[in-house]
């Protein structure tokens, strides 16, 4: 078993971590300190690195060769994010997310299905504006957790979800889709779950690829929140947007779980990388700090407990990393696996919340400032620790997994 990187990730790793850190950390910096998101996601420095991070291909790394993507695998994608997080997790999670909609277009070949969507694909690939991508939009006001609980009837969409309704030649959309939705601000198109059945509660959904231009579409105010600051999120809604029948892409039924386990399986892992990075960034500014201050006549890493905390934050960072890359390595193999995968994001997400909570003590004083890294770190660790499923509810599936 081999568990060096191959050659091209390698490579693609270095100037990954190169971009991050020349580019992509100030421009993080920047805009993490912007008191209003929506001119922090209008702004020159976003725009400007979100161009560079389009010319380097990091927003296509997982779309095939032949419909004008990188082609890498997800060890190479979580290898990729782990580095970008280590600078910038808010801008690292839009450049996970803006490429769904592409990628489901190429990994299930819709761009046969409709003229709108193979251009949409050309027009992601092409893209060296930063401008382009997308948002996929599941949960909504009153769905949050329970878009796992397909498999029981008796978990609608609640009064006011978002439902789709059959009409002469199409559908008919309306509601609203929660103000977590990541890029939901920017996005040019949305892979969206609606309630086509809802009889059958959870899944009656079918899943629409709906650009963002369709007339009747619109968006809420970006969310303010505590961490990933860089993120634009945004509530989306629909009144009565008419698309036609070939926008659903996915019916309601067995289909629906299948592409439900591809999104989460992949999510999981990625947000897993994200969080990696965040531990690993706060580990490196704690380690570096405790070797320069000095306390009681010696550098604080030469105080046992100092050294403990710096050790532990290693360790769980080293073990939550060779689970990432196993579940990456599973997609890989074609042999997703779940209980990997949500064994991989726990982990990763409890050291990330341990290891910066460490960090910020070993710093002492300096720990609380904003003008330290660490101290938007601790704060960049929260929302990782709900992005596509809380840590509890997804244990809990684990568990209850187990227990078959
Ligand atoms: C950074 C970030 C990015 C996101 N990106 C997207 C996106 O791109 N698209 C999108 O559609 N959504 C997105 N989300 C939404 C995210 O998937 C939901 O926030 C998440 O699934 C939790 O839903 P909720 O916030 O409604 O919490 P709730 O489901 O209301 O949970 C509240 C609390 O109850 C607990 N709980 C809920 N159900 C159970 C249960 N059955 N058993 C035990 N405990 C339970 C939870 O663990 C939690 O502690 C994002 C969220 C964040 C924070």
């Amino acid at each position: 078993m081999d568990l060096d990187l191959p050659g091209e990730t390698r490579a693609l790793q270095l100037a990954a971590r190169d971009f991050a850190r020349h580019e992509l950390l100030p421009a993080e910096r920047e805009l993490d300190a912007v008191t209003d998101p929506g001119s922090a996601y209008t702004s020159d420095t976003y725009r400007r690195v979100m161009a560079l991070a389009h010319e380097l291909g990091l927003h296509k790394m997982a779309i095939s060769e032949p419909a004008g993507g990188l082609g890498r695998d997800t060890l190479c994608v979580v290898v990729v994010l782990e580095e970008l997080a280590a600078a910038g997790a808010g801008l690292a999670s839009r450049l996970l997310v803006a490429p769904v909609p592409a990628l489901a277009i190429d990994r299930f070949g819709l761009a046969e299905r409709h003229p709108t969507y193979k251009e949409y694909l050309e027009e992601f690939t092409a893209d060296t504006t930063g401008t382009r991508g997308g948002a996929w939009a599941i949960t909504e006001p009153d769905v949050g957790s329970d878009i796992f609980t397909f498999h029981d009837p008796s978990i609608h969409f609640a009064t006011g979800a978002v439902r789709a309704e059959r009409g002469a030649g199409g559908y008919r959309i309306s509601g609203a889709k929660s103000a977590f939705v990541s890029n939901g601000y920017l996005a040019d198109c949305f892979l969206l779950m609606a309630a086509v059945d809802s009889t059958v509660g959870m899944e009656g959904t079918g899943i629409f690829l709906v650009p963002a231009d369709t007339p009747t579409i619109t968006r809420g105010k970006p969310l303010d929140k505590i961490g990933l600051r860089a993120l634009n999120q945004a509530e989306v809604f629909f009144d009565g947007t008419e698309v036609p029948e070939e926008f659903l892409v996915f019916q309601p039924g067995p289909g629906y779980e299948a592409v439900l386990d591809w999104i989460v399986t992949q999510g999981n892992t990625h947000v897993a990388a994200l969080a990696l990075g965040v531990a690993r960034a706060a580990y490196e500014h704690a380690f570096a700090y405790a070797h320069e201050r000095v306390q009681g006549g010696r550098a604080i890493a030469e105080h046992q407990l100092v050294a403990m905390k710096l050790f532990q934050a290693y360790r769980s960072i080293e073990a939550a990393r060779g689970l990432v890359w196993r579940s990456a390595w599973l997609i890989d193999q074609g042999r997703p696996d779940r209980q990997v995968t949500f064994a991989a994001r726990t982990l990763a997400c409890q050291a990330c919340l341990q290891v910066t909570n460490h960090a910020m003590e070993i710093l002492g004083g300096y720990g609380i400032s904003r003008e330290n890294p660490v101290e938007k770190l601790t704060r960049d660790a929260r929302p990782l620790q709900v992005m596509d499923g809380t840590i509890d509810r997804v244990s809990l599936l684990a568990a209850a997994h187990l227990a078959v």
